[in-house]
C-alpha cells in the first residue's frame, strides 16, 4: 500500500471543515504531521485561532433551529446514509488512521466497525427520544415527558482513536437534533475531517457538523464560546480535570473522559495459557495506546511464575512494524515524543527496582526510523512505583504479584483511575463476588477489553471521568438532551375558583 494520505495533506495544511465544506486555515499557524512508522512528515495541519472558532460555532447556531426542527426519523435517515458512506469506504478511513496514529491496519478497520456501531445506534433516535406519557393523573389533566436538543455542542477528542471516539459523541449529539464542532488530535487528524466530506455527501444540512482543528487555543476559545451549551471532551485527566473544570464554571455541561491505569487479575484456577493471550492483545495491541488496555496483570498466588513464563515466550515472537504491512501484529507510538516519554518510564521501572524481563527498547525495530518500542514487561511492580501509578499509554506491562483474590481487589480498588478492568477465573462465586466489589466503570469476566456495545455506555469511575454521564448508549442521549416535563388539561375540565394548595391527585 501507499503512504500517502488521500486527502492532499502534504501538498498544503489540512483544511478546517466549516459549514459543509473544506475552509483553508488563516495561514497563522500550522503543526506537522508525520508517519510513525516511518518518522518522516507528512503534511501539516491548519490550527485554529479564536476568529476560526467563531466562524464554525456560528456556522452550527444558524444551522441549529432547522435541524432540531427536522423530525428525528429524517435526521436518522441522515445517519443511515452516513453510515452506509463510512462502511463503504472503511478502509480508506483505515488508511487514513494508521497513516497518522501508526495502529495496524486491521485494528484501525476494527475502530472504524466499533464508531458505525454508535451510527446504527443513533438511528434509532425516532425511538430513544420517545417520552412517557400518564394519562389522567388528576381530574382531565395529563402528564408527559420529552428530551429537547441543546443547541451547539463541542467534542474535544484524542489521538488515540482518530474515528472512533469522534463517532461516540456526534452520531448521538445530531441525532438527538443538536449541531456539533468537533475539535479532533491535531496529531491525527485526517479521519476527522475524511468523516466530514462523507457527512456532506449523505445530505446533512450545511453547519450541522464541523470540523476545527487545533490546539489549547482552539479549546479554550470553545470553552469560552457562549453559544457552546456543552462539551464532550476524551484525553489525558489533567485536561479533563481542566475541560470540566472551565466549562461548568461558565454553566455548561461536562463530560469528561480521562486516562486509565487497567488490571487484569489472574487467579490460580485460570488457564495461564487463555491468561497470557487475553494479555498479549490487551497490553501491546495499538501498542498499548488504548484507554482500555491492560497495563497491570495481578498475579494471585501460583499464577505468577507461569504467567511471566507463557508471556515471554510470546513477546518473543510478536510481530511489530509498520501498521500497513502484512501479518505485523503491533505498530509503532504516535510520536517521537510519545515515544520518548515511554523508554522514559522503563528507564524509571529499572531505576525503582522492578525487574525487567522483556526490554522493548532493544527491539531490533528500534533501530529503525519510526517511533518504535518493542513489547516491555515488567515483573516484581509495587503499587508505591511511578511505572504503577502513572499512566504509560505504550506497550508496557508491569505485573504485580498478590497473596490472594481479597489483596488483589484492594489494590485496583485503591488506584487513583478506575476506567476498566478484568478478571479472569473459573470460579463463579469469585467472578460474582469481583462484579459486585470491584470499584471501576466497564467490568470484564475473562474479557480482557470489556468495552461496552453501541447500546450500553462507556465510562470509568473516580479520576477516569468527570462528570455524571457516561458516553453513548442511553446515557449519551440524557447527556445530550435536556428533559422536559408537561401537564397539560382543556378547559372542559377545569373547576372554577382559584386555588391556593399545593395541587394533589384526586
Ligand atoms: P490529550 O489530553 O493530550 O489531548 C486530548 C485533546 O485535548 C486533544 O484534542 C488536544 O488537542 C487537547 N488538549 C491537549 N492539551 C490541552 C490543554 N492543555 N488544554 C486544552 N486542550 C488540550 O490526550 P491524548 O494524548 O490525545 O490521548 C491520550 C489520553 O487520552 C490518555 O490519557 C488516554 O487514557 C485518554 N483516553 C481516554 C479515554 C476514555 O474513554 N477514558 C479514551 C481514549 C483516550
Amino acid at each position: 500500500m501507499s503512504d500517502s494520505l488521500p486527502n492532499g495533506a502534504a501538498s498544503q495544511p489540512l483544511a478546517h471543515h466549516i459549514g459543509g465544506v473544506r475552509v483553508a486555515g488563516d495561514g497563522a499557524r500550522s503543526a506537522p504531521l508525520f508517519n510513525p512508522a516511518t518518522g518522516q512528515q507528512s503534511g501539516t495541519v491548519s490550527l485554529a485561532n479564536a476568529a476560526t472558532v467563531d466562524h464554525a460555532v456560528a456556522a452550527a447556531q444558524t444551522a441549529f433551529p432547522a435541524w432540531s426542527d427536522t423530525p428525528p426519523l429524517k435526521r436518522a435517515r441522515i445517519l443511515n446514509r452516513f453510515r452506509q458512506i463510512v462502511e463503504a469506504r472503511s478502509a480508506e478511513l483505515a488508511r487514513a488512521i494508521t497513516l497518522e496514529h501508526g495502529k495496524t491496519f486491521d485494528d484501525a478497520l476494527g475502530e472504524v466497525a466499533r464508531g458505525i456501531e454508535v451510527v446504527e445506534f443513533a438511528c434509532g433516535a425516532p425511538h430513544l427520544l420517545k417520552g412517557q406519557f400518564t394519562d389522567q393523573i388528576g381530574g382531565g389533566i395529563d402528564n408527559w415527558s420529552m428530551r429537547q436538543p441543546l443547541g451547539v455542542v463541542a467534542g474535544i477528542t484524542p489521538f488515540n482513536f482518530p474515528a472512533m471516539v469522534p463517532m461516540w459523541m456526534f452520531p448521538i449529539a445530531l441525532a438527538c437534533g443538536n449541531t456539533f464542532v468537533l475539535k479532533p488530535s491535531e496529531r491525527d487528524p485526517s479521519a476527522a475531517v475524511l468523516l466530514a466530506d462523507w457527512f456532506a455527501e449523505a445530505g446533512l444540512p450545511a453547519g450541522v457538523f464541523n470540523v476545527v482543528h487545533g490546539d489549547k487555543t482552539a479549546v479554550d476559545a470553545l470553552l469560552a464560546h457562549p453559544d457552546v451549551q456543552a462539551l464532550s471532551f476524551v484525553g489525558s485527566t489533567p485536561v479533563a480535570e481542566y475541560i470540566y473544570r472551565e466549562g461548568t464554571r461558565r454553566g455548561k455541561r461536562v463530560q469528561a473522559l480521562g486516562g486509565a491505569k487497567n488490571h487484569l487479575i489472574a487467579m490460580p484456577d485460570a488457564s495461564p495459557v487463555q491468561v497470557a493471550d487475553a494479555l498479549m492483545g490487551a497490553a501491546f495491541g495499538s501498542a498499548g495506546e488504548r484507554c482500555m488496555a491492560i497495563s497491570v496483570a495481578v498475579a494471585v498466588g501460583s499464577m505468577s511464575d507461569v504467567l511471566v513464563e507463557e508471556l515471554q515466550k510470546r513477546i518473543g515472537t510478536l510481530r511489530v512494524g509498520s501498521g500497513l504491512d502484512d501479518g505485523i501484529e503491533m505498530g509503532p507510538l504516535v510520536t517521537s515524543a510519545h515515544r520518548d516519554k515511554v523508554t522514559g518510564y522503563i528507564a524509571r521501572g529499572i531505576e525503582e527496582g522492578a525487574r525487567l524481563v522483556v526490554d522493548g527498547r532493544q527491539h531490533a525495530i528500534c533501530k529503525q526510523d519510526g517511533y518504535f518500542v518493542g513489547a516491555t514487561l515488567f515483573d516484581h511492580v509495587t503499587p508505591d512505583m511511578t511505572i504503577y501509578r502513572e499512566e504509560i499509554f505504550g506497550p508496557v506491562l508491569a505485573i504485580v504479584r498478590v497473596p490472594d483474590f481479597a489483596s488483589a481487589v484492594d489494590l485496583v480498588n485503591a488506584h487513583e483511575f478506575a476506567n476498566g478492568v478484568a478478571l479472569y477465573t473459573s470460579d463463579g462465586g469469585t467472578a460474582r463476588a469481583f462484579a459486585r466489589s470491584i470499584k471501576a466503570g466497564m467490568v470484564g469476566i475473562n474479557v480482557p477489553l470489556p468495552v461496552p456495545m453501541a447500546w450500553h455506555s462507556f465510562g470509568g469511575w473516580k479520576r477516569s471521568l468527570f462528570g455524571d454521564h457516561h458516553a453513548y448508549g442511553e446515557e449519551g442521549i440524557r447527556f445530550y438532551t435536556r428533559y422536559k416535563s408537561v401537564m397539560q388539561r382543556w378547559p372542559g375540565s377545569i373547576a372554577r375558583g382559584a386555588e391556593f394548595t399545593m395541587p394533589v391527585a384526586s
